[in-house]
């Protein structure tokens, strides 16, 4: 498996970081992960825009061009293409000859790549739906960044595998914000709603396309902040994420949602995520 590091592609074992590596040292560096389906990215702009705008927030320098990266995703991709991939990209402030907060001038930024399989859903995920559990989300108010320093989604994702849940919901102040590594959604009385976009939580580009796909068929939807309490009340629970696309949730902290079974509105959802992809993956989009 090739990884990209700093304009060379080489195999993984020889793909090697200084120990001086900021992104090592503070996790000051920040990342994308794409979805790839036959070849073809899905919403390759709008990823390379978060990271834009990711790099811009931190100030280091975008090291490749656009062009760049799409040639750089084509060959981690491989000719035939490898069906469903995910790829990775990570790029930090750089290798500094000392260990100080306050980077030295001149310091260029490392830049890796990778791609793997993308693994397909289980099938009993769309029969029976993912449990999820709630915890304060104790992060910091920059969550728009897609920073690499995620100590605290690690947490909460073994907090969630220890109480045999996939995902932890948080809970700022009263009110919903994200999943640790999704975006949350809810439907009560046939109207979607999602926190809205700021400091406190990552502008998924899977809750963006949902979005997109719901107003575009007629559900109706809001981006507005709703407490816990209203989560717990809820129709139907989803979550969104690049790799894991849109999923029903259907037990939250060990009770029952809705139903308890996926509901009618993410099938709904679901058949339009799957039909963009199968464009995607044509090349249609
Ligand atoms: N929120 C957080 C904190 C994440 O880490 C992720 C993805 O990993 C998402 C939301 C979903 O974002 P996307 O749909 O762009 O994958």
């Amino acid at each position: 498996n090739e990884i990209y590091l700093n304009g060379q592609f080489l195999p993984s074992d020889q793909a090697k970081v200084s120990v001086m590596d900021r992104g090592f040292l503070f996790g000051d560096g920040v990342y994308e992960v794409i979805p790839s389906y036959g070849g073809h990215c899905l919403r390759l702009d709008p990823h390379l825009d978060r990271l834009d705008a990711s790099l811009a927030a931190t100030g280091i320098a975008n090291p490749l061009t656009r062009e760049e990266w799409r040639s750089v995703f084509e060959r981690l991709i491989g000719t035939p293409p490898a069906p469903d991939q995910s790829i990775y990209l990570q790029v930090t402030r750089g290798v500094a000859p000392e260990r100080d907060h306050l980077c030295a001038d001149g310091v260029e930024p490392t830049v890796m790549a990778v791609a793997k399989p993308l693994k397909p859903r289980k099938p009993e995920i769309a029969t029976h739906g993912v449990a999820c559990i709630t915890r304060p989300d104790i992060r910091w108010l920059r969550g728009e960044i897609k920073s690499i320093s995620l100590i605290a989604a690690v947490m909460m994702r073994r907090e969630a595998e220890e109480a045999g849940a996939l995902e932890t919901i948080m809970v700022r102040d009263g009110m919903v914000t994200e999943g640790a590594v999704s975006n949350v959604f809810m439907v009560r009385d046939g109207n979607l709603v999602t926190p809205p976009t700021g400091h406190l939580l990552l502008p998924g580009i899977t809750r963006q396309l949902a979005l997109t796909l719901a107003e575009g068929h007629g559900m109706h939807f809001r981006e507005e902040p709703f407490p816990i309490e209203d989560l717990r009340q809820a129709d139907e629970i989803w979550l969104s994420s690049s790799t894991r696309e849109v999923l029903p949730v259907t037990r939250l902290d060990g009770q029952a949602v809705g139903s308890g079974r996926p509901g009618p509105m993410w099938q709904r959802m679901d058949a339009l995520y799957q039909d963009y992809k199968t464009q995607v993956r044509n090349g249609r989009i």
